[in-house]
């Protein structure tokens, strides 16, 4: 029996005291049905990473994981952000598990494909994207931005599978070498397809949140798809160099027209492009100056190797735990 995969479902939470109940007993349930149809072990486990609420989410865990032996949870100390709490509890499932599921704590993605994911595991895929059919429950904004991102992504190059979130199966050998990856700007959903290994895509409707609000205001999506684009491409700062060049051209071509009128005595029209060149420089030296900051604050980020997460407190070192045992009870 013990060839069957030991399955950990990881979700991050922050401030979700509103849907963490339901999420529990609905994924518990996911569980303990996989485990009947004999398609994942009996120890399998669902691991809640607190991403320093201000709420009862972790007071939630807690009692659960009292209450409920398949129910772990990882109280980070600060609010270490979406991706970062996603990574802790991903390497602490890691050494734990065959294969990890990560899935929201507001189950907007549809939890019944969790199957299909597991039985892509048995047929021997390493890695399986959860992928968004349609985004209709999202808003009109969320939408186009997220639409425009894609694109701008891949007119950079940076292979991302589109509409696709951070719902999505691991093995355990996909996992490790995924903690291979040391940097600090962390970016998951671009990291896992340069992993390589046999994968595949299950298709789904995505829902609205179960309750509570979206966590991810427009200043966090927006430095989100900031990091995405600077973790990966140095496009942008190629973009600017050619910017800078064709200024370089085109200032020769001003130069030239401004010693004409000159020679002509009719200085003051060339007191106009003057101004111009200086106002037209000075912006475009601001932004490759911006730019460059912003790559220099991520060399700055990664040469002090500064832990991206740190855990108080690890619920899943503590006792061992199966269906059956309970069962019995
Ligand atoms: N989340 C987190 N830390 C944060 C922000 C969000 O762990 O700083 C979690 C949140 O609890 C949820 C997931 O990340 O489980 C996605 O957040 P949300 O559903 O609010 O994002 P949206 O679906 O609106 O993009
Ligand atoms: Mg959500």
């Amino acid at each position: 029996m013990n060839h069957y995969p030991k399955l950990t479902i990881v979700v991050p939470c922050y401030n979700e005291e509103e849907v963490l109940p339901d999420t529990m007993k609905q994924l518990a349930e996911v569980l303990e049905s996989l485990a009947n149809s004999n398609l994942i072990r009996e120890d399998s486990t669902l691991l809640f990473v607190d991403d320093g609420s201000r709420d009862r989410t972790w007071e939630i865990i807690e009692t659960a994981s009292a209450q409920n032996p398949h129910v772990k949870g990882v109280k980070l100390s600060r609010n270490a952000g979406h991706q970062n709490a996603l990574l802790a509890g991903l390497s602490v499932a890691s050494e734990r598990s065959d294969c990890v599921i990560s899935i929201d704590a507001d189950l907007q993605d549809d939890i019944r494909v969790i199957r299909t994911f597991v039985e892509k595991y048995w047929q021997g895929y390493d890695i399986v994207y959860g992928v968004r059919d349609s985004r209709k429950t999202d808003t009109w904004f969320k939408r186009t931005t997220a639409e425009g991102f894609y694109w701008v992504m891949g007119k950079l190059g940076i292979q991302l599978i589109p509409n696709h979130a951070d719902f999505r199966l691991m093995s355990k050998r996909a996992l490790e070498e995924l903690l291979n990856y040391k940097e600090t700007n962390l970016f998951l959903r671009g990291i896992i397809p340069l992993l390589g290994f046999p994968s595949a895509k299950v298709y789904y409707d995505r829902k609205e949140r179960l309750a509570g609000e979206s966590k991810y205001p427009l200043k966090k999506m927006l430095a989100f798809a900031l990091d995405g684009i600077t973790s990966f491409s140095i496009a942008p700062i190629r973009f600017v160099t050619a910017l800078g060049f064709i200024t370089f051209i085109l200032s020769a071509v001003v130069g030239i027209y401004a010693i004409v009128q000159e020679l002509m005595g009719r200085t003051v029209s060339g007191w106009t492009s003057l101004i111009l060149s200086i106002w037209l420089l000075g912006g475009l030296e601001l932004m490759a100056v911006g730019l460059i900051g912003e790559y220099i604050g991520k060399i700055f980020k990664e040469v002090k190797r500064r832990p991206r997460y740190t855990i108080e407190t690890n619920l899943y070192k503590t006792s061992r735990s199966s269906f059956a045992s309970r069962k019995e009870e």
